[in-house]
């Protein structure tokens, strides 16, 4: 599938695929999330229950790239795919959300990068231009980047290799071979981003790394102080073939995938951890058992608890009661058990008294709504 539909020059399938046989079986763990969808598309014939649907996966995605800063061999990836509309509204729909997106996430500095490298015949035309406005400087080129000249020449574009970057330069754009058709697309996308206020600029040197592609293509790019050379936050575009290719009916289709770690990185979220509202202590064999099902109840009343399980010490505990923040430390020794109480420690305010094991609930339920007050 992902030969198929990615290509078989490409970077991902050539160099970065886990693929590996297992009880005799061929298996490759996905290194994207398009072809998976598109997949289950034309297997459930989705287009004779609606014309244009709209999908979004968010899962771990496999690739065996070297890893750095916001790029990793597991990652998650969250996307979206659109169906069933051909027309270049529906692009800058997707780049201008994704845009409001990124900026509810905090992330600043925001560049939306655009080309179209149109339908497949462009493809080709282009890739011979390409060939032959390199050849002449073949030796200039990397030595990956030789190679590509003979099986794949579009990736050299965008090879990060300073040689390569040089003498792509004098190319000509990719914007110059689209057919008329092509063309109004990309100016209608074009119009459609102005209408909405989106900023973009026309790059004519992205053609992406998957060879699926057809029309618009599409990177966002931001938050350059916290990812470094790896800033493309995410990234996308059409690929109007690959539904028929994989042996469905003629449907267009665009999407995107962001790399989740990515965002995270750049947008200084952090899933804060929600506040202790009690930490058991329990002194004793008979206290830890007491213990265990009272911070069981209490979990299951929806308060945050925690324990110390191993039996240390009365102050080795409250230290860790302490450092956990919680609000309140409920200790039980065998007296306490005996009274059918706890000790109740405001561990803020530095005072402790007993609450018959009834009210604990109630009681931290106020020491709650006093700490939120
Ligand atoms: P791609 O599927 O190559 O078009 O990548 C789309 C997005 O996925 C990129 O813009 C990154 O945010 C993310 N991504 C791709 N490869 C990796 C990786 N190895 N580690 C982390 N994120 C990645």
């Amino acid at each position: 599938l992902f030969v198929r539909a990615i290509g078989e020059t490409t970077d991902v399938v050539e160099k970065e695929m886990y693929s590996f046989t297992h009880h005799d079986e061929g298996l490759t763990l996905r290194p994207e999330g398009t072809a998976g969808a598109v997949r289950a598309y034309v297997e459930h014939g989705v287009q004779n229950h609606e014309p244009v649907s709209r999908w979004y996966y968010m899962g771990p995605m496999f690739r065996g790239e070297r890893p750095a800063r916001g790029r990793y061999r597991q990652f998650y990836q969250a996307g979206a795919e659109v169906f069933g509309d051909a027309g270049p509204g529906v692009d800058a729909e997707l780049i201008d959300t994704l845009c409001r997106m990124l900026e509810s996430l905090g992330i600043s500095d925001l560049t939306v990068h655009v080309n179209s490298i149109g339908s497949e015949g462009t493809r080709v035309r282009y890739q011979d231009a390409v060939r032959a406005g390199l050849m002449p400087r073949k030796e200039q080129l990397s030595a990956d980047s030789q190679r590509r000249l003979d099986t794949n020449p579009l990736r050299i574009l965008d090879s990060k290799d300073p040689k390569d970057r040089e003498a792509v330069l004098g190319l000509p754009p990719i914007t110059d071979f689209l057919t008329d058709a092509d063309r109004a697309h990309f100016e209608g996308c074009q119009a459609f981003l102005r209408a909405l206020g989106t900023p973009f600029v026309v790059d004519p040197l992205l053609v992406r790394g998957l060879d699926y592609y057809t029309r618009t293509l599409f990177e966002i790019k931001g938050a350059k102080d916290k990812l470094g050379a790896g800033d493309t936050l995410l990234g996308g575009g059409r690929y109007d073939g690959m539904v028929k290719d994989l042996g469905g009916a003629d449907v267009p289709a665009i999407g995107f995938a962001a790399g989740m770690e990515r965002l995270l990185i750049a947008s200084d979220l952090s899933a804060a951890a929600p506040p202790v509202d009690a930490f058991v202590v329990g002194m004793g064999q008979r206290a830890l058992i007491e213990a265990a099902v009272l911070v069981r109840d209490l979990r299951a009343q929806g308060f945050v608890c925690e324990a110390d399980t191993r039996g240390a010490s009365l102050k080795s505990q409250m230290r860790r009661a302490s450092a956990s923040g919680a609000r309140v430390a409920l200790v039980i020794g065998d007296q306490e058990i005996d009274q059918g109480v706890v000790q109740f420690k405001d561990l803020a305010a530095h005072a402790q008294r007993p609450v018959p094991r009834a009210d604990i609930q109630k009681e931290l339920a106020a020491a709650r709504a006093g700490a939120a007050s």
